[in-house]
């Protein structure tokens, strides 16, 4: 079976490129010209029950997921998230007036956080899966891309990294009532980071959310700037509490555990100092982990002066 992105690239990715499309298939989001000042930005994603959330996720939890992960994706282009549809595949069985009252609340946290407005969408019966289209808003010119990258940029990224593969391993291995509540939170409650994003516009030279795994999505930023990067496995962030509960393995989900939801982005040297700046007075939460280095045949990473494996990259839906 092909790769996911080997499959987009061959089945989808040249149904793009119509009028007005600005960039299409490939990065976090697609950006649409319009005919005012701003692009328009489209992104989706879908969560399969028992794939992006184990069946013991409450209602509440499903929602607040779902729309922060698709933000994420909107936060990736430095953009503003405005408007979002929701296709909802539900057993019969499941959607009593109680589960579904607890997922429009949970919907609607996170709409009223960031000044989402629900315009539509799609309701089926079937096994639980829930889709859901992001449209927000970027000046032109001003959407952080995953292919800006050059060689000399540091790399960098915000937030901690290995909670969510922790938090992963905690609800499916031990039920959710042994859970850190800061795994918890972190699984069901990303935080996107939108206000990052927003920040790092006209400085940022790539962008992308940290989705399936640091090091793959690292590696789309190489593959689309083509160029490597070189990273420090002692620079990772990487919160104490994972560090004292999982010795063995809070690096290594760190480097390729999945549902992070942080932005790894590259700064060219000169804006560095500026963004360095902000993060010693507080007002960013980032940290420099490697620097971009120039391209081989492969794009490849590496970690500690050690070529990366493709093997430990991080997740594909179809090659897993
Ligand atoms: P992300 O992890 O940021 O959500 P993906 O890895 O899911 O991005 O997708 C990579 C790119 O391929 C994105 O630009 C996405 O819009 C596009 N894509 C994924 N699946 C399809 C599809 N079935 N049809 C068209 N485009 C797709
Ligand atoms: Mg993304």
């Amino acid at each position: 079976m092909a790769s996911e992105f080997t499959l987009i690239s061959k089945y989808f990715k040249n149904l793009t490129g119509q009028r007005a499309v600005a960039l299409g298939i490939g990065d976090d989001a697609a950006l649409i010209n319009t005919t005012s000042a701003q692009r328009l930005v489209v992104a989706t994603d879908s969560l399969v029950e028992g794939i992006h959330f184990p069946s013991c996720a409450n209602a509440e939890q499903i929602a607040t997921r779902a729309l922060c992960v698709n933000l994420s994706d909107i936060a990736a282009m430095g953009a503003t998230p405005k408007w979002f549809t929701l296709a909802l595949t539900i057993p019969p069985e499941t959607a009593s007036s109680q589960w579904l009252e607890a997922f429009s609340r949970g919907l609607a946290t996170v709409a009223k956080e960031y000044d989402l407005a629900l315009v539509g969408g799609d309701t089926t019966a079937g096994p639980l899966t829930i889709s859901i289209t992001l449209l927000g808003e970027v000046p032109v010119d001003g959407a952080l891309l995953r292919s800006g990258a050059s060689v000399g940029d540091s790399i960098y990224v915000t937030g901690t990294l290995g909670d969510g593969a922790a938090a992963l391993a905690e609800i499916t291995d031990n039920g959710a009532t042994e859970v850190s509540k800061r795994l918890l939170d972190r699984f069901y409650n990303p935080q996107p980071q939108v206000q990052i994003g927003l920040k790092l516009r006209s400085l940022a030279s790539a962008c992308i959310d940290i989705s399936d795994g640091f090091l793959a999505d690292l590696g789309h930023i190489c593959q689309a700037s083509e160029v490597c990067a070189e990273i420090s496995s002692q620079q990772l962030p990487i919160h104490p509490e994972l560090k004292t509960n999982y010795p063995e393995q809070s690096v290594v989900w760190a480097l390729s555990g999945g549902d992070d939801y942080q932005l790894c982005f590259t700064l060219p040297q000169q804006l560095s100092h500026k963004v360095d700046q902000w993060i010693e007075a507080g007002e960013l939460d980032a940290t420099m982990v490697g620097h971009i280095v120039a391209a081989d045949d492969k794009h490849a990473i590496l970690l500690d002066g050690n070529p990366v494996t493709t093997a430990i990259r991080g997740y594909d839906h179809f090659s897993n």
